[in-house]
């Protein structure tokens, strides 16, 4: 249930609204626009029929939302929305490209990968310290030293960094290394970590998961932001289909139909939805012609060695390449780099 204000409403009757949804069982989310101010009502709601909150002064009108996801929608919220992650803030005229190892593997590698993704015109610096690994036998990551070594790399570059969480009790450690918390997409719906995200205010990257319709990828980005966490990028990263070319199947419909449904920023890993490198750009450069905010990159600076996704990552010189591309593109359709 959505509850629209009168432009004219006062604070005092503002307040008077929020504490009648409460009263009632149910959480209100306030969305302020330019003109008006607008409640997403969260929980059961059927004590709202019973209650007509329309006679509540202050009230112009009380709307049922018909689709399954409400804080996401642009129905509560018309305008995109931004996402500032340490000053980087993605979602608004500037296109913002995140790159760097598919995992850390050593101080050295990622050093010089941090200062060459910042030279090619990266803003953020990615990389993962745990790593969901198909198989057991795989290198799972540096843990807690990866961690360590991305904030140090971070503040030596002044590039904020976004990296993988696995399990929820990690999040102290990713609270204090880490600006940007990335889920998974064999996590999209593991809703407990879902909501214990939901519980920070830290910046999400919310992968979509490789099975997973659009709804569903709203529905996971609708939990973290029923706890009150508001800050989630959307990041299409390929899907399942029949076919056997590439690793996934990159949905470029996805940015589209979710700049349509939802107010949230969208983005696109065209390294893992490809899983070659020589597609990498290209699909890189059509995602960004297709609309979307930003880019996540995998840059290897010698991928015949890369502990992971060699094969997909780039070398500093080609994402360089790219970065002049995107900047293009972007400006074209009246955005910047
Ligand atoms: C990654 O970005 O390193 C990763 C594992 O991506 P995904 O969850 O999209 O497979
Ligand atoms: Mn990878």
């Amino acid at each position: 249930m959505i509850i629209v204000l009168k432009p004219e409403t006062t604070k005092k009757q503002f307040e008077h609204v929020l504490e009648r949804i409460r009263a009632l069982g149910l959480k209100p989310m306030v969305s302020k626009g330019t003109e008006r101010t607008i409640i997403g009502v969260i929980g059961p709601e059927d004590a709202l029929r019973v209650q007509p909150l329309e006679a509540i002064p202050g009230v112009e009108k009380v709307m049922p939302v018909l689709k399954p996801y409400k804080l996401v929608g642009r129905e509560f919220q018309a305008h995109d929305s931004v996402v500032d992650v340490k000053g980087v803030k993605i979602g608004g005229k500037a296109v913002v490209v995140m790159a760097g190892p598919c995992s850390v593997e050593d101080p050295k590698m990622l050093v010089d990968i941090g200062k060459q993704v910042k030279a090619g015109g990266a803003q953020m610096l990615r990389g993962g310290a745990f790593k969901p690994r198909t198989s057991p036998y795989s290198f799972q990551g540096m843990g807690e030293a990866g961690l360590k070594l991305l904030h140090q790399v971070s503040r030596d570059t002044g590039l904020p960094v976004v990296t993988e969480l696995l399990d929820v009790r990690d999040l102290p450690l990713f609270e204090k290394y880490v600006d940007m918390i990335q889920i998974g997409a064999r996590n999209m719906q593991n809703f407990e970590l879902l909501k214990e995200v939901g519980l920070t205010q830290k910046p999400v990257l919310l992968k979509r998961g490789f099975s997973a319709t659009i709804s569903e990828f709203l529905l996971a980005a609708e939990y973290i932001l029923s706890e009150g966490n508001f800050n989630v990028v959307l990041c299409e990263r390929g899907i399942r289909t029949f076919e056997t070319m590439t690793r996934f199947t990159l949905d470029l419909n996805a940015i589209p139909v979710i700049k349509r449904l939802s107010h949230l920023p969208i983005i696109v890993d065209p390294s893992h939805s490809s899983g070659v490198w020589d597609y990498v750009a290209p699909m890189a450069r059509a995602a960004i012609a297709a609309g979307a905010d930003g880019l996540i990159v995998e840059v290897h600076n010698n991928p015949e060695v890369a502990r992971c996704d060699g094969p997909q990552s780039l070398k500093p010189k080609k994402f360089a390449a790219l970065m002049k591309d995107v900047g293009k593109i972007a400006r074209v359709l009246g955005r910047t780099l």
